[in-house]
């Protein structure tokens, strides 16, 4: 007897962020991978979900709307996951906007500090090379890397990018309650990503009152210890387990489809939570107008 074993990758990001697949290559990937269901995830964007969703449809892949969102706490940022949102959401579009338009404005503001470094990037350039309405300091990275003042994406990220170093800006986060306040109205569930990456560890008892739904187990920054720990957490609090690669394409060093893989009864178990989460807020009368 011939037993498949099924999995999910529920952290997968695309160019309509900073990630270098479209969504049609990640159903594409899936289906050579044997994965069997994908959640798209990009930062502060939804524009992927339409179109992997139609790719997934067409390959028999599951598929579930995502985003990540950024968030502050503690002086540090808790990334969370979003998932089942209603893409077409007016209030989460809304909110969205506001965040690309202060990416945009932040890689203007990065990039006049590569400037004063005498690092001779345009602004122009670089947007157009990202050719996204959410861009980040990847695309910074890339831009840096091709004009041969750093041999890799790492070394950008180290000499420049990261936290702390010249040319780094903040970004507009959001608190971790008004995140998961309004993935909860969108019709959404509230993921906690990667909670290994974070220092100190993430508030739990506090985002248990505020409403997560669930956490990230399973993630390529997680070794095997991390993933007990967390499973153990979310067994704790009734959270669901996810997980995924966190994919940006192939970018070399950077984590791959197909290298972190959450079981697929994860998967149906989010799958199941879907409908008590959208009966959570009735749909305002408001995103009925964007969507004919
Ligand atoms: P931003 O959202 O603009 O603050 O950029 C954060 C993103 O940078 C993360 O989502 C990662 O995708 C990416 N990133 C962080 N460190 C590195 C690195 N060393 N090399 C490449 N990408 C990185
Ligand atoms: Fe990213
Ligand atoms: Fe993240
Ligand atoms: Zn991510």
């Amino acid at each position: 007897m011939v037993i498949f074993e099924m999995d999910a990758d529920l952290h997968l990001h695309t160019h309509f962020s900073d990630g270098t697949y479209a969504p049609e290559d990640l159903a594409q990937s899936a289906l050579r991978l044997g994965i069997a269901a994908l959640a798209v995830t990009d930062h502060d964007t939804v524009e992927a979900c339409e179109p992997c969703e139609a790719a997934c449809r067409g390959a028999g892949i599951e598929f579930v709307p995502g985003i990540e969102l950024t968030t502050e706490w503690e002086g540090q940022e808790l990334h969370f996951l979003g998932y089942g949102i209603d893409v077409r959401h007016r209030e989460l579009l809304a909110e969205l906007a506001q965040f690309q338009d202060v990416r945009q404005q932040r890689v203007r503001e990065m990039i006049d500090r590569l400037n004063r470094l005498r690092i001779p990037l345009e602004a122009d350039a670089v947007l157009a090379l990202a050719d996204c309405r959410s861009p980040g300091r990847p695309h910074i990275a890339r831009a840096l890397v091709q004009a041969g003042r750093c041999g890799s994406m790492d070394e950008a990220f180290d000499r420049y990018l990261k936290k702390g170093r010249p040319a780094w800006v903040p970004k507009r986060r959001m608190s971790a309650g008004d995140c998961i306040g309004l993935l909860h109205r969108t019709g959404g569930m509230a993921v906690l990503a990667h909670p290994g990456l974070y220092r100190p560890e993430a508030p739990y008892g506090m985002l248990a009152e505020a409403g997560l739904d669930g956490i990230e187990c399973y993630h390529s920054k997680h070794d095997g210890r991390m993933v007990h720990q967390f499973r153990a957490i979310a067994e704790r609090h009734r959270w669901l387990i996810t997980g995924g690669s966190d994919c940006h394409g192939d970018s070399k060093g950077r984590p791959v489809m197909g290298t972190v893989r959450l079981p697929y009864e994860h998967f149906v178990a989010l799958k199941n939570r879907l409908p008590a989460a959208r009966a959570r807020f009735a749909w305002p009368a408001e995103t009925q107008a964007t969507r004919d």
